[in-house]
């Protein structure tokens, strides 16, 4: 007799998959039958790197699922059919192609949708989302037969997707309605310094513009007029203009909503029903919705924690970020806005090389509240482990954001992290876990990656990682390969004589004549701030 209960998660998205993966890694796995509806047309993907389809990455690439996951874990998984219907009463599923499941605990992990304004002709042909595989289908498809593209939305994903545009060949703008680009994470300054960076890229942006009507254009496919009685033609229309949870299939069986939407949860991921939980970008915790990855794996976590009878808890997540767009380093931390009071700020403009640095420190200069960075964010690894960890900030905590005119590297010593510290957010993986992998026997970052999954995720702590990994060794008596990474064999010294004695002006000069591959998390931002005092660029 099968005594199982049956557990059902619908949605194979990043955080659905988390879910699964770290559930069958529990033994409370041989509790349950395990049922998941997929409504895409394949298992989950990342869509972290979604961009990386454009630079040839194939779908199959950016899989999250290992070959043969579902069959060997036992796991049913429903591909392309989408969970209709919940019936809490009789406590069953029911999905578009007719298959009802009765379940006793239920995930969603519905995920969101990319919202677009309902200004008239939104709909229009060619006018784009860009958040699965098929949206960057159809952009590739469009933009074979347009030459103008604009992509409303001047925030860190309308960015990316306006870096694929240009990529993609075609004349790119980018529509934004706050009077500057990444609005939420940049101030003013660091705006109007990010605005100069995306234009030298060859981007049109226009800034403080509302649209209030998209219709046929003279020249182009489409035209886009503003409020302000400006148009503008175009023949592709990508919206990027925030994102909305997936609270349909909630709301249809009563569970509790936000006023704004999103499954309201209790810091055990439950929903207003005990037997159903939500996590990842369609649950809404403490009033939020977060629209980064970490902390969707986190409450997967929790969940997981939960069904095993433990007491665990989510409790919010830092939503520190930085762009992932070539040739335009830009980061945000914490209090970025200086709104904590009494906070100090430090400020370092270099309008010559556009680089723009603040920081958020406390009243008694102790501790970092936030920081912006624009141009050279080659210290966001170090920054964000002096926020994340409380570490003392150095005397002159400007040190940390004026630019270093000789070879040192401004670092902290990873020695200074407690094994508490958080190295990877998306997969919470502690300074504590990495050492333990070192101490049996990972030596390489290849083997680390693979052993902890640190830097498989958003790639943001592989500089960090790899500093970790060589104190640790250097005290192991090993003796430590100091290549800068795998497409450097210098240290940075050497780099920096070699770029000021052969004036090497970019990145990828440096790379064809001293490097080999493509650049790395690691070389990429320390070579930009190597370049940066010196007028020359990363691109
Ligand atoms: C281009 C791009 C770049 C990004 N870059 C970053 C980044 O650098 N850092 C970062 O932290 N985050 C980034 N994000 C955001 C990140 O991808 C999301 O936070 C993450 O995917 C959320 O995971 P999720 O599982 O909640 O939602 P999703 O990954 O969207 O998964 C939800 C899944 O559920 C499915 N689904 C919905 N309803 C049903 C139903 N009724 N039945 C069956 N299936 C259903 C959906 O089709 C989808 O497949 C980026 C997103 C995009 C699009």
């Amino acid at each position: 007799m099968n005594i199982k209960k049956t557990l059902v998660v619908i949605g194979n998205g990043m955080v659905g998959q988390h879910f699964l993966a770290n559930l069958v890694a529990n033994p409370i796995k041989d509790n349950y039958d395990i049922v998941t509806f997929c409504e895409e047309p394949r298992v989950a993907y990342d869509r972290v790197h979604l961009s990386e389809f454009f630079s040839g990455k194939s779908a199959e690439d950016l899989s999250l699922v290992e070959p043969g996951f579902f069959e060997q874990s036992g796991i049913t998984i429903h591909i392309g059919d989408k969970a209709a219907k919940i019936y809490r009463d009789s406590k069953t599923v029911v999905s578009e192609k007719g298959i009802t499941i009765r379940y006793d605990k239920l995930v969603l992990a519905t995920g969101s949708f990319p919202f677009v304004p309902p200004v008239p002709g939104h709909d229009r042909a060619q006018c784009l989302v860009y958040r699965t595989i098929e949206d960057l289908e159809a952009l590739a498809a469009a933009a074979k037969n347009s030459k103008v593209g604009v992509v409303v939305g001047g925030g860190l994903l309308g960015l990316e997707a306006a870096k694929a545009l240009k990529d993609l060949g075609l004349q790119t703008h980018v529509v934004e309605f706050a009077p500057r680009l990444m609005a939420v994470q940049l101030d003013d300054a660091g705006g109007a310094m990010l605005r100069s960076k995306i234009e030298d890229l060859g981007v049109i942006v226009h800034t403080g513009k509302n649209t209030s009507l998209i219709t046929d254009g003279e020249h182009c496919a489409n035209k886009m007029c503003f409020a302000d009685g400006e148009e503008l033609e175009t023949d592709l229309v990508l919206f990027s203009t925030g994102i909305r949870p997936r609270d349909d299939i909630a709301r249809d069986c009563a569970l509790e909503v936000g006023p704004r939407g999103g499954i309201v949860i209790n810091d055990q991921c439950l929903t207003s029903d005990p037997d159903i939980y939500a996590i990842g970008e369609c649950a809404l915790w403490n009033g939020m919705i977060y629209g980064l990855v970490a902390p969707g794996y986190a409450m997967a976590r929790t969940v997981v924690a939960n069904l095993a009878g433990k007491m665990a808890y989510f409790t919010g997540a830092d939503m520190s970020t930085k762009l992932k767009l070539m040739g335009v380093d830009v980061a945000s931390i914490g209090d970025a806005h200086a709104k904590t009071p009494s906070a100090l700020v430090y400020a370092y403009q270099n309008g010559a090389d556009a680089v723009y640095k603040r920081l958020v420190v406390s009243e008694d200069k102790q501790f970092l509240l936030g920081a912006v960075l624009v141009g050279d964010a080659s210290s966001y690894g170090t920054l964000l482990q002096y926020y994340l960890n409380g570490i003392e900030l150095p005397e002159n905590p400007d040190s940390l954001i004026l630019p270093s005119r000789s070879d040192e590297s401004v670092g902290l010593d990873p020695d200074a992290l407690p094994l508490s510290a958080q190295i990877c957010s998306c997969y919470d993986i502690t300074k504590g876990a990495v050492c333990q992998a070192i101490e049996a026997g990972c030596n390489t970052i290849g083997e680390l990656k693979a052993q902890t999954k640190a830097d498989t995720g958003c790639g943001g702590c592989a500089a960090l990682l790899k500093s970790v990994m060589d104190s640790e060794l250097a005290k192991q008596g090993y003796e430590v390969n100091t290549d800068l990474c795998e497409h450097f064999a210098y240290i940075r010294q050497d780099l920096y004589t070699l770029i000021r004695v052969e004036e090497i002006k970019t990145f990828n000069n440096l790379l064809e004549r001293y490097g080999k591959g493509k650049g790395c998390e690691i070389c990429k931002p320390e070579v930009a701030s190597i370049l940066a005092p010196t007028g020359m660029t990363i691109s």
